[in-house]
C-alpha cells in the first residue's frame, strides 16, 4: 500500500526520542528542586520531541518523492527537471520554531521558475508556517494586538514561539485574502429573497488602531427578514447574512452595499435585480 508518509524511519526514531523527554524532564525537576507543575515540563519536552518526530516523517517523504518523475510547471504545464535537494523552514503548531525540511528542487527550463515539491504538498505559507500554524497564528492576531498576541496567546497559553512580527505577517495574509473574498461577494451566505420579502441594510462604524494609528472602519450587514430566527423567549439570531468592511469614506461603502445588494435582489424576467425606479448607490448612502 502507498502511503503518503514513509513512516518506518520515523517509527525507529520514536524510543530515542521518547527516552531523551524522559531525561529532559528528569533533569528539570531536579534543577528545580521540587516535584510542583511536572506537566509543564512533560508537555514542552514532548512537543519537542514531536517536532523532531514531525521532521523525521517529512524526510522519509521527501526520500519518496521519485525524482525521475518530475512534475508539471504549473504556468506552462511542460515537465520540470531535477536540479538539487533544497532545504525549506518549516514551523508546525508543536513548537512554532523553524525546522529545517528537505525537498527535492525540480526547475522549468521554459520559465525559468522552480518548485519544493514537498514545500508546495505540505501547504505551508511564505512564513514557512503549516496550515493549522498559520490559522492559530491568525486567530491569535485577531483577538490581540501582535505582541500580546505573540507573547501571551501563543507563547504561554500554547506553547508556540511565533514573535509578533510574524504575528502582524500572517494577518496581513489573512486579511488580503478576506478582502480578495469580500469583493468577489464569497464570504458571504447570500440567498435571493421572495419578490415581497425585505432586505435589511445596517450600517455601522467603529474606531479601530491598525498600523500606528487610528481608522474609521465602516461596516454594513445585509439580511432578509424571514432569516432573523427567535432562539429563546428574548433573542433572536441572523441564520444568513452578508458582512461587508471597508476602512474607505461612505462613497466607497455606498457602491460595495449596491453591488451586494443585487445578489440579494429578486431577478426580473430578463434575468437582472429587480431594482425598482431610480436608485443610484450614492443616494443609497445618503438615506
Ligand atoms: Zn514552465
Amino acid at each position: 500500500m502507498n502511503s503518503l508518509l514513509q513512516v518506518d524511519a520515523a517509527a525507529n526514531l520514536a524510543p530515542q526520542l521518547f527516552n531523551r523527554v524522559l531525561q529532559n524532564v528528569a533533569r528539570r525537576t531536579e534543577q528545580r528542586g521540587h516535584l510542583r507543575s511536572p506537566d509543564a515540563d512533560v508537555r514542552e519536552e514532548m512537543l519537542r520531541a514531536s517536532e523532531g518526530l514531525l521532521v523525521a516523517l517529512c524526510e522519509g517523504a521527501s526520500l519518496s518523492i521519485d525524482r525521475e518523475e518530475p512534475p508539471a510547471c504549473a504556468h506552462c504545464r511542460q515537465p520540470m527537471v531535477f536540479k538539487q535537494n533544497r532545504d525549506f523552514i518549516l514551523r508546525s503548531t508543536l513548537t512554532g520554531e523553524p525546522a529545517n525540511v528537505p525537498s527535492p528542487y525540480f526547475f522549468c527550463e521554459n520559465c525559468h521558475k522552480g518548485c519544493l515539491v514537498l514545500r508546495d504538498a505540505l501547504g505551508v505559507n511564505r512564513d514557512g508556517m503549516t496550515e493549522s500554524l498559520a490559522a492559530k497564528v491568525g486567530f491569535a492576531g485577531t483577538v490581540e494586538p501582535y505582541e500580546p498576541a505573540s507573547s501571551t496567546l501563543l507563547r504561554e497559553l500554547a506553547g508556540v514561539n511565533v514573535s509578533g512580527t510574524k504575528v502582524h505577517s500572517v494577518c496581513q495574509q489573512f486579511g488580503a485574502m478576506a478582502e480578495s473574498l469580500i469583493e468577489r461577494g464569497q464570504a458571504a451566505d447570500v440567498r435571493r429573497v421572495a419578490p415581497n420579502e425585505t432586505v435589511y441594510v445596517m450600517v455601522d462604524g467603529s474606531m479601530l488602531h491598525m498600523d500606528g494609528d487610528w481608522h474609521e472602519v465602516k461596516v454594513a450587514i445585509i439580511f432578509a427578514g424571514s432569516d432573523r430566527v427567535a432562539v429563546s423567549k428574548h433573542r433572536a439570531e441572523l441564520v444568513k447574512r452578508q458582512g461587508l468592511v471597508t476602512r474607505g469614506t461612505r462613497e466607497v461603502l455606498g457602491p460595495m452595499i449596491y453591488e451586494a445588494l443585487r445578489s440579494w435582489l429578486p431577478l426580473n424576467r430578463w434575468g437582472e435585480p429587480a431594482i425598482r425606479g431610480r436608485v443610484s448607490p450614492h443616494r443609497m448612502v445618503y438615506l
